[in-house]
């Protein structure tokens, strides 16, 4: 498609949709464009942003994207890394006017639209003492977070946020409402827990939901030793599964329980999460604090929704992932120095230690197959004007944490590159999703996204 016919069917696109979503049909003109627009990492400038509030709309959205053939792209919490969600010039489906929540503490699930954000959902469930674990922000998407995987601070206890989806409601490439679970559609259903956005818009997500009250959580900080980095480590690997944490190597940020002579400076960070009794948190913990010499303790118990913080908005971020078992001595030592030099206001080598419920999942119970990893590694920066730097700096620091060729984790991809969804799922798992996606969007409508090619 040229840019010509591109303009053709965005207005074609824009008359169809206003007569049904009248002023929830966004041109960049409109007051609300630029604030609706905007992704956590850019500004986002879509021809055109559609706001449906139910799947009848989001059904009239999708066939009119099919039908026009309008450069097309779905949204929730615009968080995606590697910016996917929107589409220069495009038509933009924005899933968030769909963020009604109800939760039934009786039979502990909790149905959600397929546009609410990961701190409304938990507030709403913790109201119960229920939650199910997203990731640390509260300004993501719980959808698009479910579809590609979801590690916080339940997951060794509770699995992955895919782990705990019972069901969901989609709309397909051809305008049909479905329902995915074990009994109904289970392939698509299989496909929709970490293949991401390729199968459908989701309109409703429904969710288990788990006992969860005070947890005890904060940080320990340590001096920059790469044997604090082993040590952390070791410890998680033979840690309950009440215990969810990640270890930071990273610069000291502008906090009140650091001197300020540190600000700027490495440190090693555990930011810990223990959801089991308040009375077993401080044993668990042992190991951990004797993990280093420790800087600071925040660790204090807590209302599990305090955990989740928001993104702060109009910052670069440059992200690469992958698996395996964290830092040996030698990478931690040069991840230290690495973050010691980094000009970035923030630039982080994190390791998220999995096991626990995650690696109790069968690989190929799920599309998110990385099950036996013992650790998530990823390396970030983020900078408010210099996103060459940032991404000068995490290339430089992946190649010093061995992060190699091997599989990443699809939510952590910066960059929608050609291939990218053949560096996120091993083979079997790449050619079952091509399967699914020949089965339910043969033509490839849902392709900005790490897109699995029918
Ligand atoms: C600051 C920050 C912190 C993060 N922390 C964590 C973390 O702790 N743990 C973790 O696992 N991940 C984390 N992530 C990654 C996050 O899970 C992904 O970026 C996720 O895709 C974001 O979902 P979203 O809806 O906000 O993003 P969007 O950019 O809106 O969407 C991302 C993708 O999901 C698809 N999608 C979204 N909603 C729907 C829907 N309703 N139907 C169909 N497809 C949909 C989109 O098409 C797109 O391909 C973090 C990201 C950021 C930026």
């Amino acid at each position: 498609m040229n840019e010509e016919t591109d303009m053709t069917a965005l207005e074609d696109a824009a008359r169809r949709l206003a007569p049904l979503l009248g002023d929830r049909v966004l041109a960049p003109d409109a007051a609300a464009y630029r604030e609706t627009a905007a992704l956590a990492f850019g500004t986002g400038t879509p021809a055109l942003i559609a706001r449906p509030r139910d799947a009848e709309e989001v059904a009239a959205v999708v066939r009119t994207a099919a039908e026009t053939g309008a450069p097309f792209a779905v949204r929730g919490g615009g968080h995606s890394y590697a910016a996917v969600s929107s589409i220069e010039g495009g038509l933009v489906l924005d899933t968030r006017l769909m963020d009604a929540v109800r939760i039934d503490p009786g039979s502990r699930r909790g149905v959600a639209g397929g546009g609410t954000l990961a701190g409304r959902f938990t507030a709403a469930a913790a109201e119960h003492r229920l939650a199910v674990g997203f990731g640390d922000t509260t300004t993501v998407g719980i959808t698009g977070l479910a579809l590609g995987g979801g590690i916080g601070f339940l997951s060794r206890r509770d699995g992955l946020t895919l782990d705990n989806v019972l069901g969901a409601t989609v709309v397909l490439a051809d305008g049909n409402v479905v329902r995915a679970d074990a009994g109904e559609n289970a392939e698509l259903f299989w496909a929709l827990r970490g293949g991401g956005g390729n199968f459908g818009v989701v309109t409703e997500l429904e969710l288990r939901l788990t006992p969860t009250d005070a947890v005890t959580s904060g940080f320990l900080i340590f001096e920059p030793r790469a044997e604090t980095v082993s040590a952390l480590l070791e410890a998680a690997a033979t840690a309950p599964d009440e215990l969810s944490l990640m270890v930071n190597v990273m610069k000291a940020p502008p906090v009140p329980f650091l001197p300020a002579e540190r600000r700027g400076t490495p440190i090693v960070v555990a930011v810990v999460c223990h959801s089991g009794r308040l009375d077993e948190a401080d044993a668990v913990l042992a190991p951990f604090r004797a993990a280093g010499s420790l800087l600071a303790d925040t660790v204090h118990a807590q209302p599990y929704p305090a955990l989740l913080r928001a993104e702060e908005p109009g910052l670069h971020a440059s992200i690469r992932t992958g698996f395996g078992g964290g830092l040996t001595l030698e990478r931690a030592q040069a991840a230290i120095d690495l973050v010691a030099r980094a000009r970035s206001e923030l630039a982080v080598v994190n390791m998220r230690p999995m096991g626990g419920a995650i690696g109790r999942v069968p690989a190929a119970a799920t599309a998110f197959a990385h099950r036996s990893s013992p650790v998530m590694l990823s390396v970030v920066a983020v900078d408010r004007a210099d996103a060459a730097g940032a991404a000068e700096w995490t290339g430089e620091a992946a190649v010093a944490a061995g992060l190699g060729e091997g599989p990443r984790y699809v939510n952590f991809i910066g960059e929608a590159v050609a291939d990218a969804a053949g560096d996120a799922y091993p083979q079997p798992t790449l050619d079952r999703l091509r399967r699914v996606k020949r089965a339910f969007d043969p033509g490839n409508l849902f392709r900005s996204n790490i897109n699995v090619e029918p």
